[in-house]
């Protein structure tokens, strides 16, 4: 992608660069202020990269099954006993 031809102007070239990033995921607001990208010389046309967007994603991914087994785990919660004690002897 880098030093590549610009797919909007087809004339400059990429050059990387960090550009701030910002996504809403339901009610959060995800904030890079640095993300990394490439920026054309010619037009200023901005591509993030493709491994950071990738990333993202999976972080999404992630976090969306983590808050739905927290969920899943809190509402089980009261179902178990609230202490046990381990059947071990020493010796
Ligand atoms: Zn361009």
């Amino acid at each position: 992608m880098l030093n590549e031809k610009c797919e909007e102007c087809g004339i400059g070239r990429c050059q990387a660069t960090v550009v701030p990033f910002l996504s809403s995921m339901g009610a959060r607001m995800l904030v890079f202020p640095n993300a990394p990208a490439a920026k054309c010389d010619m037009c200023g046309h901005v591509a993030y990269d493709p491994r950071f967007l990738l990333a993202l994603q999976q972080m999404f991914t992630q976090l969306q099954a983590e808050s739905q087994a927290a969920r899943r785990r809190h509402q089980r919660i009261s179902d178990r006993p609230s202490a046990w004690t381990p059947a071990r002897r020493s010796g």
